[in-house]
């Protein structure tokens, strides 16, 4: 098909042309004298882009989900119970994973398009007198509707409750796009990947964590081999990993950790906000369509979920979209399949890049027969867009 292709899906994302051709090197020895420099790079720039002076960010050569999986094996034992609620597919994979290895999840289902409820949090927090949770998840940007929780909200509440429990936030759609402070917040590991905010091919699972964490891990009897973080310490703190890294996203992230310096963090946070402010315009005042996300304290900045009119199937939508326009739109997952399409608008992306999406996405619709106006979104977007100052 002539023409590029649209890539709106909420990860993989963009890759700028500076961070693809930083990563277009010569393999090298990775246990050479240089070596050590390009490690102290990615973890002075990941502290900054995690606000976390006091946390340890780990690089391994994964996606997020296996940093789902070293944040809990290195700091928890089989038969400990964790306290999550679940509103999302990425929510429940993560509680899935935690009972696959044998933790006892006091699982906490909320309506899907809302998030993390403090209240419930802080009614188990509180009665939690013996402190038997030892964990309190919270995934920060539900991928799948477009809803991002309050983790300051959820410190608060442990805080309050004198509550000893590790805090792991699971940012892997937030990161580098949404406000995400690790030492303010008292985030004790913080789980992402390459592929969204961080503006890289998907292959990096990036990991940060807080020395109480760290400590944990003398106690924890959760089996861990790959993702055992004390050998990757170990390495690390000499400069090096303790397998064979992946050069080429190392040299990509060492250039996309540049380009947010650049731009600065509050710059990177307030550009997504506005962007999807514009397509929140498109959707509710063009289309006359609902979010998935049930009310405005849930919106999230890097994705947003569009509910299709009863009688349509959302993955029609998608269909038409790709088939026909060349243009990738996220689909619903699990019990959201059909019911929605997505719009990613994270990473490397400014307004008209995004008018791609909205345009296309209208298209595809009117063509599955759904009555939207022609041109609203698009109006929409661009009367928000051009009366904001700029951020
Ligand atoms: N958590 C969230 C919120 C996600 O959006 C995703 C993937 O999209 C994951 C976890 C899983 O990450 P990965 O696909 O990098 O393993």
């Amino acid at each position: 098909m002539a023409g590029r292709n649209f890539l709106f899906v909420p990860g993989p994302t963009n890759v700028p042309d500076r961070v693809q051709r930083a990563m277009v090197i010569s393999q090298e020895d990775h246990r050479s004298p240089d070596f050590p420099k390009i490690t102290r790079q990615i973890t002075l720039g990941l502290k900054r882009v995690f606000r976390a002076d006091n946390g340890i960010p780990f690089v391994f050569p994964s996606s997020g989900t296996g940093c789902w999986e070293a944040a809990l094996t290195n700091t928890l034992s089989p038969g400990d119970r964790v306290l999550a609620a679940r509103f999302g597919q990425f929510s429940h994979l993560w509680i899935d994973m935690c009972q696959r290895l044998g933790l006892k999840v006091d699982i906490v289902d909320c309506e899907w398009g809302t998030g993390v409820p403090l209240d419930i949090y802080r009614d188990k927090l509180e009665t939690d007198a013996e402190h038997a949770i030892k964990a309190v998840l919270v995934c920060h940007n539900e991928t799948a509707t477009g809803v991002t929780s309050d983790v300051a909200g959820v410190r608060r509440v442990l805080d309050n409750a004198n509550h000893p429990a590790l805090l792991f936030v699971d940012c892997v759609s937030s990161l580098a796009s949404i406000d995400l402070r690790f030492d303010e917040w008292g985030i004790d590991m913080a789980v992402s990947g390459s592929q969204k905010g961080l503006m890289l091919p998907a292959g990096l699972g990036i990991l940060c964590a807080s020395m109480k964490a760290l400590e944990s891990r003398h106690t924890a009897r959760l089996r861990r081999s790959y993702f055992d973080l004390d050998t990757m310490f170990a390495s690390n703190n000499t400069g090096y990993y303790p397998y064979t890294p992946a050069l080429s996203l190392l040299y990509g992230l060492v250039e996309s950790l540049k380009m947010i310096d650049e731009e600065g963090l509050d710059n990177i946070f307030r550009r997504h906000h506005y962007l999807a402010a514009g397509v929140r315009a498109a959707v509710q005042q063009g289309w006359k369509l609902e979010l998935c996300a049930k009310s405005p304290e849930w919106y999230s900045d890097t994705v947003s979920a569009i509910m299709v009119p009863e009688g349509v199937n959302g993955a029609d939508v998608i269909a038409r979209a790709y088939n026909r326009y060349n243009l990738s739109l996220g689909a619903g997952l699990s019990r959201m399949a059909g019911k929605l399409f997505r719009i990613g608008h994270l990473g490397d992306m400014n307004e008209v890049h995004l008018m791609a999406a909205i345009a296309g996405a209208e298209m595809a619709m009117l063509d599955c027969g759904i009555r939207v106006e022609p041109g609203s979104g698009v109006a929409a977007a661009s009367e928000y867009w051009r009366n904001q100052a700029l951020f």
